[in-house]
């Protein structure tokens, strides 16, 4: 039985993908098991937390890491950082800034909700936000007009909850902001690639632990020595209310190694079988046609379903449906507006096609 259904949970069959809000990844049994052992050990805390960031970030290709207690808790964390640098008197004072440089840039189109507003995440640690730019445009002298002598950071996000298109993109923000020595931070939470963007140029790199990497929760901050040190200092401060535990720590650590053991192409291969199978029952559907389609950035098969407006529902009503269903089928929505529900095989198990198709058989 499904744990969750033993406390009266309905099970979720996920075809939303690696999301935050249905508990991201499985994790692979060895480092379940792994994650164990941990449970059931002692160690001092602050020489672990040091030496996996260390260890993690020689994987990836960065200079040096830090262990968070998930990507959002790692912006918090690296923004914290460029605030305070390693003076312990700082770093106990936030959220009370009362020193300058106190200002993080972020572009307009990139104040994205990812759950909860990056803003809000940024503004916790007591820095000022300037938000540059338009929603769907932010020019180069939108940033130099910005980087003055009270900025501390820009802030860079990577994600398809940012806007596409119209935004300055990481290398010229590095550069201008470089130029004036401002450090620049990404927030690459879901990126598949970890070596673009550690070796990317950026002062300091977010991941989420549980998202491509498929580990407990828990986030990883790479980047440059002297401000992971900084990081690691917050623990005296803001990130002791974010703490992570030792089992994400060595988790994160194992789930890494398993993922850099990993054969993309093996990988983009499974996922593709996955939809087609998908593909093969859902076009026996009426009132729908399908679709595959790929991500934008990442190599991510996704099976979308286009509901005709000559059915009886519109994809809304079917993605409520198919939530409050038992099993709870899961989907993408962000095209649901356009009257897409896109499914993502990357936490799909082969057992869960039949599962979805005949829901959608009861309610298309
Ligand atoms: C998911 C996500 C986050 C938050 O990641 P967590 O590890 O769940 O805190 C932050 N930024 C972006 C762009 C995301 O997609």
């Amino acid at each position: 039985m499904n744990p969750f259904e033993t406390i009266g949970m309905s099970r979720v069959v996920n075809a939303a993908g690696k999301m935050t809000y249905l508990g991201s990844s499985s994790i692979l049994p060895g480092v379940i098991r792994k994650m164990g052992e941990v449970a059931q050990s002692y160690v001092d805390m602050e020489v672990l937390k040091v030496r996996v960031g260390r260890l993690a970030a020689q994987k990836i290709g960065a200079e040096a890491g830090c262990i968070t207690a998930c990507c959002a808790a790692g912006i918090s964390v690296a923004v914290a950082a460029v605030l305070t640098g390693k003076d312990i008197n700082k770093v106990e004072a936030l959220p009370a800034v009362t020193w300058k440089p106190n200002k993080v840039i972020i572009q307009k189109g990139h104040v994205v909700n990812f759950g909860a507003n990056i803003s809000q995440g940024i503004k916790l640690t007591g820095a000022e936000l300037s938000e540059i730019g338009s929603v769907n445009q932010t020019k180069p002298y939108h940033l130099e007009a910005g980087l003055d002598e009270n900025a501390a950071a820009v802030v860079y996000v990577v994600s398809h909850h940012a806007v596409a298109n119209g935004m300055i993109d990481l290398a010229e923000t590095i550069k201008i902001a470089h130029n004036r020595s401002v450090p620049v931070i990404v927030d690459a939470a879901a990126e598949v690639d970890l070596k673009k963007y550690a070796g990317s140029g950026a002062d300091l790199v977010v991941f989420s632990g549980h998202k491509a990497i498929g580990g407990p929760t828990s986030g990883l901050i790479v980047g440059k020595e002297e401000l992971i040190a900084a990081c690691q200092a917050q623990d005296k401060g803001i990130a002791r209310m974010m703490k992570v535990g030792k089992e994400n720590i060595m988790g994160l650590y194992f789930a890494l190694e398993e993922y850099q053991r990993l054969d993309e192409k093996e990988e983009t291969d499974r996922q593709v079988k996955l939809i087609e199978e998908l593909e093969r029952y859902l076009s026996k559907l009426p009132n729908v046609a399908t679709k595959i389609s790929w991500d934008a950035t990442r190599p991510i098969p996704r099976l979308q379903l286009i509901v005709e407006r000559s059915g009886q529902k519109d994809a809304k009503m079917l993605i409520k449906q198919m939530e409050e269903n038992n099993p709870s089928i899961r989907t993408r929505n962000h095209l649901a507006d356009q009257g897409i529900i896109q499914f993502d095989p990357r936490e799909l198990k082969s057992g869960d096609i039949p599962i979805i198709y005949s829901v959608l058989q009861k309610l298309v």
